[in-house]
């Protein structure tokens, strides 16, 4: 290794999320580690005529932020789908559709994301609502948490499922009185064959929606228009300041296309990709996870992570709770039996394999946390980071078992309902009134001495960092009963970098700006400890650098 110095960054707010030494002025970069971390003159006074200098004008740096949650593929397609996350009510529905529809008479599936739960007049879409904006075109509108998907007639008829179909466990075709599809499509087996008309073929969703593996197998067209996008959502990640992405939905197809990006050196983010185990998959298919561990296992990219489904979400009323909604004679749905569940963790903790199981109810927190329980007592207790994703709402007497286990809280800020992007749900429906102080419970999981990790769930939310760094440092007030959730600054930053760093197990190298690190750096347009806490949003990466190249340069 030479001391040679490609790049430096100066006149920065440097936070380096190193405790031995929290501050500084500049980072030097060469050889696609960090070489040293000082005061501006230090490390000008490193520089050769070919190192590169980046001015930070007075604005923050940090370690390259690392999404711990994310949909790579699905957020990349649905940068050409229509959104409608700013959409309410009938008329703005129409024109928006509309709009599209005309904008692109060849598009397969007009396919609405983000689609907020009660847009008409407080109720969901029905077919005949879509059918009354377009009925000769195939549309679906997805939910913001993808979870549900309101499809219009010909949508169902094209696929089959107008008269209903047979389901996997947790997923079904809702059903009208007049013994016809609604319209409304829950959990991924029910959406499956509507995306799969879309201009993905669905196979931005496979990673999630299907048991075998591949399916289908793409076209070398197909291979290379999805690789082309993955590539896009990379960039578009890039640019705002990630360097490291954990998929949350995974298989070996998105892995090759993710290896090929590599090799050609189109990989803007390193990936983590984890395999998906589905509720009807034999428990032996955890060799595939094992495989895809064995054959991806570096930096750039690598997997060894299982991730699974307890419930599903409070909007749909299918979290799984420990007492029904007080709107809804529903306690929600189980994805797994318990005892099911439970080997499941027991056999993939025993290969060595890290657990992220989605779990948004209190009663689906309880079995996550029951199984990681199992697995510790059947194959004694090792430093396994089994992460808990969501925790929506959690019961006072699981509190304190997340630390107890080892385990790691994954939760994203702005899915809160005093995090600014959905709309809170009114009193006395989602939650009951005993529940509001222990849902989205960032500062009650932290303060129980557990580990929180934040990120974004993109598409459910836009991929960028800071908008969820402000809804977890100055959550919104919605008044007595919530209690308050809010984070310090340091702390919601740490966990979009040295924390997001330990829980895939590579805190030694990722996540802090210290000497021998990786190196990763964001640098922003403002320095964050002088903006008011409801401005940390509309703050801006304008250089972001992993692995010592850069990746995004704002147009000045
Ligand atoms: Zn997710």
């Amino acid at each position: 290794m030479t001391d040679r110095v490609d790049l430096i960054v100066v006149n920065g707010r440097v936070l380096t999320m190193d405790e031995a030494r929290p501050r500084a002025e500049a980072v030097a970069i060469g050889g696609g580690v960090i070489r040293a971390v000082g005061t501006s003159a230090e490390i000008r006074a490193m520089a050769g005529p070919a190192t590169r200098i980046v001015d930070a004008g007075g604005g923050s740096v940090l370690p390259g932020f690392i999404d711990s949650h994310v949909h790579l593929f699905q957020g990349a397609a649905a940068l050409d789908f229509l959104p409608l996350d700013s959409v309410r009510g009938a008329d703005a529905l129409r024109r928006a559709v509309l709009d599209y529809a005309d904008a692109r008479p060849d598009e397969p599936l007009i396919l609405g994301t983000g689609t907020s739960y009660g847009l008409i007049d407080g109720r969901n879409p029905t077919r005949h609502d879509i059918d009354a904006i377009l009925a000769d075109r195939p549309v679906a509108l997805m939910a913001p948490d993808i979870h549900t998907l309101w499809a219009n007639t010909k949508a169902l008829q094209v696929c089959g499922l107008l008269h209903g179909a047979e389901m996997p466990e947790g997923s079904s075709v809702v059903m009208g009185t007049d013994g016809l599809a609604t319209g409304e499509l829950l959990e991924t087996g029910a959406m499956g064959p509507v995306l799969r008309l879309s201009r993905t073929g669905g196979r931005d969703m496979l990673g999630y929606v299907t048991g075998a593996d591949p399916v289908p197998a793409a076209t070398a067209a197909e291979r290379a228009a999805d690789k082309a996008l993955l590539a896009r959502g990379l960039a578009h990640a890039a640019a705002r300041g990630i360097t490291t992405m954990h998929n949350m939905d995974g298989n070996f197809y998105q892995l090759e296309l993710l290896d090929e990006l590599r090799a050609e050196g189109g990989l803007q983010c390193r990936m983590e990709v984890p395999f998906h185990l589905k509720n009807f998959d034999p428990l032996d298919r955890l060799q595939e996870a094992v495989e895809m561990r064995r054959r991806h296992d570096d930096d750039w990219l690598w997997s060894g992570r299982v991730k699974m489904f307890m419930d599903g979400v409070v909007e749909s009323r299918t979290a799984l709770m420990l007492r029904p909604y007080p709107d809804a004679p529903t306690t929600g749905q189980a994805v797994f039996e318990p005892a099911h569940f439970n080997q499941a963790c027991i056999r993939a903790d025993a290969l060595g394999l890290q657990l992220s199981t989605h779990a948004i109810g209190d009663l689906a927190v309880r079995r996550t946390l029951d199984g990681y329980a199992a697995a510790r007592t059947a194959n004694g207790p090792r430093d396994s980071r089994h992460r808990i994703e969501h925790i929506e709402t959690i019961h006072a007497d699981d509190l304190p078992r997340i630390a107890d286990l080892g385990a790691v809280a994954s939760m994203q800020p702005r899915h809160a309902a005093f995090g600014g992007w959905f709309d809170p749900p009114e009193p006395g429906t989602a939650f009951h009134a005993d529940q509001q102080p222990l849902a989205y419970p960032w500062r009650a999981i932290r303060d129980s001495g557990a580990r929180l990790v934040f990120s974004t769930d993109w598409p459910v939310v836009p991929v960028d960092v800071l908008p969820n760094v402000q809804a977890a440092v100055a959550p919104l007030d919605l008044g007595p009963g919530w209690a308050d959730q809010g984070q310090s600054l340091i702390e919601a930053l740490g966990s979009y970098t040295r924390d997001n760093a330990w829980v895939a197990f590579r805190e030694d190298r990722m996540g802090r700006l210290r000497p021998g690190m990786l190196a990763d750096v964001v640098v922003l347009d403002a320095d964050l400890e002088a903006v008011a806490p409801a401005g940390i949003g509309r703050v801006r990466p304008v250089t972001t650098i992993c692995g010592g190249r850069i990746t995004f340069e704002a147009p000045v």
